[in-house]
């Protein structure tokens, strides 16, 4: 009685499987989870060029970008000095109108 049969034979085929059947969603929320890093420069020189090359060509990753940097940047301000309450509501207000104006045009 002989055993021939290998369980390691089917690891190949998955092995061979290639990223590039992702699509760009998938790849965006890799990147919208790196820019929380970016923003705080804790990203190694090679992934801030990575995502800034990403920014560069792919609007709502942008968009959230600047939306993050703008929300801590009054956070920030409002740790040292007191900002008024609502401000950041009404921040999100403006970038939002700013937003439609851009894709209306
Ligand atoms: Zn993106």
């Amino acid at each position: 009685m002989s055993l021939d049969e290998s369980p390691r034979a089917a690891t190949a085929a998955n092995a061979a499987g290639d990223a590039a059947a992702q699509g760009d969603a998938g790849e965006c929320v890799e990147y919208l989870e790196r820019i929380v890093y970016f923003l705080d420069n804790e990203l190694e020189e090679a992934d801030r060029d990575q995502v800034k090359l990403h920014l560069d060509e792919c609007a709502p990753c942008l968009r959230k970008y600047d939306l993050e940097r703008t929300v801590k940047a009054v956070v920030a301000r409002s740790c040292t000095e007191a900002a008024p309450s609502g401000l950041a509501e009404r921040v999100l207000a403006q970038i939002r109108t700013v937003q439609v104006q851009i894709t209306d045009s």
